[in-house]
């Protein structure tokens, strides 16, 4: 886990905004810290009139931007972390799992399942920030996976909407960094059958997450202005002691440098997926591969019908 501990209130309290929408007229923004009229916020899918911040959001409400609606089917939904290192830091972290599930809703902070967007059969997954800032554990690597496995099953286009402040979660230790390595395989197997796989990457990714999975997308899709990357900017500044190019790991940066295809303005996510997923899925089944046997081969194509 890249952060210290002192981000973790900031990102709580953050996470309880998201979480109750509908508490205040008011808001702050995170990034230009203006007060903003919070119905506007919520009219523009929670992105900042002044400044184009896109907040983080719940798991909920992204399915419900991205997809048709009534049509997500959640998968998984029983999956819930165990404690295997009976890990203990301020508090336990079987009591802290417990709390953040009372809290949330979720039972971690990955929800998969499938659904359509503008009638296009897909598999989603998203990470919830507000989960344990959606840091990786055993619970979101298996969910991706299972995601991943049934993509490759029924031959749908897989999305990750990615978002971790936290990377892999440091309360389960190797298990969560052995997440890295699972992700990465069954993308791989995708890849393999031609399976499209689009990455979204939300403010932030960090850590375990974006050197995994979200990384790895056919197309990697960044929000505007998130943060992305495997360490946070100060601890770089602070490591190799030189100041930063401005802007540095945040999405345009990226975009820039090659390591991101396209920043999306969130309203038009859902058109940008569907476009994409037009472009990568074949209309009909390719024909098979004609097997080539030595010294049979055919060099004039069999007569066609004569035309009408
Ligand atoms: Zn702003």
């Amino acid at each position: 886990m890249p952060f210290g501990f002192r981000r973790k209130h900031k990102q709580k309290r953050r996470a309880q905004t998201d979480q109750s929408p509908h508490n205040g007229l008011w808001m702050r923004c995170d990034f230009c810290s203006s007060m903003i009229y919070r119905s506007r916020v919520e009219e523009l899918l929670f992105v900042c009139p002044d400044c184009n911040y896109h907040f983080p959001i719940p798991a909920v409400a992204r399915i419900e931007q991205l997809l048709d609606e009534g049509s997500f089917r959640e998968e998984g939904k029983e999956f819930a972390s165990a404690d295997p290192l009976l890990f203990e830091a301020k508090e336990p972290y079987a009591a802290k799992l417990k709390a953040e599930q009372e809290r949330t809703g979720l039972t971690d902070a990955a929800v998969y399942g499938t659904g359509e967007i503008h009638r296009l059969p897909v598999v989603l997954c998203v990470i919830d920030q507000s989960f344990l800032m959606g840091s990786m554990g055993s619970v979101v690597g298996e969910k991706i996976c299972r995601a991943a496995e049934v993509a490759l099953a029924r031959r749908r286009p897989l999305v990750i909407v990615s978002g971790s402040g936290g990377g892999a979660r440091m309360q389960e230790g190797i298990f969560s960094l052995m997440q890295m390595a699972k992700t990465a395989a069954v993308l791989a197997r995708l890849a393999e059958e031609r399976v499209p796989y689009i990455s979204v990457l939300t403010h932030p990714t960090m850590g375990g997450s974006m050197a995994s999975f979200a990384s790895l997308g056919d197309v990697v899709i960044a929000e505007p202005k998130a943060l992305l990357g495997f360490t946070g900017p100060k601890v770089i500044q602070q490591t190799i002691g030189k100041e930063l190019p401005e802007g540095f790991q945040r999405a345009e940066f990226l975009e820039k440098h090659g390591m991101v295809d396209m920043i999306v303005q969130r309203d038009q996510l859902r058109d940008t997926l569907a476009t994409l997923i037009t472009y990568l899925t074949p209309t009909t089944e390719a024909p098979p591969p004609r097997k080539a046997v030595r010294g049979t081969q055919t060099r004039v194509a069999a007569p066609s019908a004569p035309a009408k």
